[in-house]
């Protein structure tokens, strides 16, 4: 959610402000601006709506600074207008500020500061900042910035400039990512990598209540408390090239497009297939407990709690654990009693997303021991955690997640089967499953060959206003996946259900406006599914089924129907879920929507 980029070198700022804020519209936002610094005065321009509508104001613009900072804004406090997106100014425009997340306590500060005299120009929390800064101001902006650090409560990422020190950009965090990009021209500071990996890949992470001063030729980190912190540069495996279009009309659909690379690099130098055991370096440092552990509890939000609701079942047939699946927004109010030794997993493409975070924090607070899947190296969760398994998946810019879902279902499928290897699952099962997950980026390729007649039976259905999605076992999950998909990305409602629940209530729906998309691949459910889907028929609802390739029993009762390959039963959904992506992406297509950067959504939903 929302965005910082700051550049401070030997460059205009402008253009690589520009340049970093267009890498993060994907997180989603609604206006942006910027403060360009040039020796003797800030220029600060800001609009509502898209980057264009900023790139047009400041195009005309003479802005030759070469320190600039820059946000994309997700409002949280204050509709978005052009008053409230940052920078945030105090009164006499000597301190501009850019800011991610929320001051907690905002409003008791406001109150104090209008006391004062101070009169403030937006509705946002981010705009006590600007002042507090301003009173503290006696020469030193980090100093400043440490001194409001101490008053403020809630989560931040700021970055700020001063009229009086040209040349320095001071940037700060609480609970939201920072990270200092190091280039021969210059220093960067951006809240996610993509704004910057264009021109660099050397990258240093800021901890948590840590502040940086940055300028052309160095930076120096210190903490809250002002004692410097060392840290050396680390190298991001992203490319440029990652975070473009490479001739497909929209993220999404090169990401679905990607997945059976993603899968490639997710089960890469893990699988051994001679003793049928995945191997994990990972999770390596918890390797004693967690292999003693019959306790887990997988906590995720949105998509990942559907890779968790999956990875659940797939836990149950593989390995003796109890495993139990939390939503994280509401996992941390439940009363949480953990049985000794319980492993809480976190799941979060981002790394960052804010419940998760949460979640952990209390998980661990009661004693659980944590371990994170992340795709984002030295994001929030991965350092939160004392372990963890990477996706290697790339970038994922669709705001709609794709190819991480089917990677975090293969990372749970690799976990589970280690775990299961040294219960009590047999050597040929372990095997038979590691061939079968080698095999899995090729029959994807194959699901993926059905995109013009998924095309084509979208095109038939999209104008139908409400659908529904069902699944059994390993693909109940699916089912809720591919309703979310399709809601987020086209706006059709779309509801999921356990296909067995149908005749307790959604049965009524059914009427041949509804079409249902039954998910039924050749598994033990196979027969219970076939059943209700002739309970729909009998009542006239269309149906769309995702079905192995060659099942007649369906052929003969289906309206459409989609065909993956054969695998195994706990690997069918990274199978069956890509029709429901694919049906969602042309849906939202032939509706004209923002496939991308659908309507009130962010990517990394970094508030709670
Ligand atoms: N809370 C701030 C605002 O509403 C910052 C929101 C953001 O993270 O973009 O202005």
């Amino acid at each position: 959610m929302c965005g910082i980029v700051c550049y401070v070198g030997r460059k205009p700022a402008k253009p690589i402000l520009l340049e970093g804020l267009k890498r993060l519209e994907y997180r989603g936002y609604d206006s942006a601006g910027l403060a360009v610094q040039d020796g003797e005065t800030i220029h600060c321009e800001r609009a509502v709506g898209k980057i264009v509508e900023l790139e047009r104001r400041v195009n005309g613009l003479e802005m030759k600074g070469t320190v600039g900072i820059a946000h994309t804004r997700w409002a949280t406090h204050g509709r978005p207008s052009e008053e409230n997106a940052h920078p945030q100014r105090d009164r006499d425009e000597n301190v501009f500020v850019i800011h991610n997340g929320i001051i907690e306590n905002y409003h008791v500060l406001k109150k104090k500061l209008e006391k004062d005299g101070i009169v403030f120009r937006s509705e946002t929390d981010t705009e006590v900042l600007a002042h507090l800064i301003a009173l503290h101001f006696d020469g030193d902006l980090s100093d400043a910035v440490r001194k409001t650090m101490a008053q403020v409560e809630g989560t931040f990422g700021i970055g700020v400039i001063h009229r009086q020190t040209p040349g320095q950009i001071v940037v700060a965090r609480r609970g939201s990512p920072l990270i200092i990009g190091v280039s021969d021209d210059g220093h960067f500071v951006a809240s996610d990598v993509s704004a910057m990996v264009r021109y660099t890949n050397k990258v240093v992470h800021l901890e948590e209540n840590e502040l940086a001063t940055v300028t052309a030729d160095g930076f120096s980190i210190s903490t809250a408390q002002a004692k410097p912190v060392q840290r050396s540069t680390e190298t991001v495996e992203w490319r440029a090239e990652d975070a473009e279009l490479n001739g497909f009309p929209h993220f999404m659909l090169k990401e679905i497009y990607e997945q059976p690379a993603a899968l490639e690099n997710a089960i890469r130098g893990r699988l051994e297939q001679g003793e049928g055991v995945p191997k994990l370096g990972g999770i390596m440092p918890v390797w004693e407990s967690l292999k003693q552990s019959r306790h887990m509890v997988l906590v995720a939000c949105g998509t990942s709690y559907y890779a968790a609701s999956v990875g659940k079942y797939i836990f149950e047939r593989l390995t003796e654990i109890d495993t139990e699946v939390g939503l994280a927004s509401e996992f941390r109010y439940r009363k949480l009693n953990f049985p000794p030794n319980t492993f809480v997993v976190a799941i979060s493409q981002s790394g960052e997303t804010a419940d998760t975070l949460a979640a952990i924090k209390e998980a661990k607070r009661k004693g659980a021991r944590l371990i994170g899947v992340v795709n984002v190296v030295g994001s929030s969760i991965s350092r939160e955690t004392e372990a963890g398994i990477y996706n290697h998946a790339g970038p994922e810019i669709g705001v709609a997640s794709t190819k991480n879902f089917t990677s975090q279902l293969t990372i749970l499928t690799l976990l589970a089967l280690l775990l299961g290897r040294h219960q009590n699952l047999s050597l040929t099962e372990g095997i038979q499953a590691i061939r079968a997950l080698e095999a899995l980026p090729g029959l994807i390729h194959k699901a993926l060959a059905q995109a013009n007649h998924i095309e084509a039976v979208s095109e038939k259905y999209c104008r139908c206003t409400n659908w529904l999605f069902l699944g059994r076992k390993y693909n109940y999950p699916i089912a809720l996946e591919g309703a979310l998909k399709l809601k987020e990305v086209s706006y059709i409602h779309a509801e999921g259900y356990a296909a067995g629940e149908m005749k307790h209530g959604p049965i009524a729906l059914i009427n041949p406006e509804m079409p249902t998309v039954a998910i039924i691949p050749l598994d033990e459910m196979h027969e219970k599914m076939l059943s209700n889907i002739h309970e729909i028929k009998s009542r006239k609802g269309p149906v769309i089924a995702i079905a192995t390739e060659g099942d007649e029993k369906v052929r003969d009762v289906a309206d459409d129907i989609i065909e993956i390959p054969p695998t195994l039963d706990f690997l069918y959904p990274i199978l069956t879920v890509i029709p429901c992506q694919l049906l969602a992406y042309y849906c939202a297509k032939f509706l004209n929507r923002d496939i991308d950067k659908p309507r009130n959504l962010a990517k990394s939903v970094t508030v709670e």
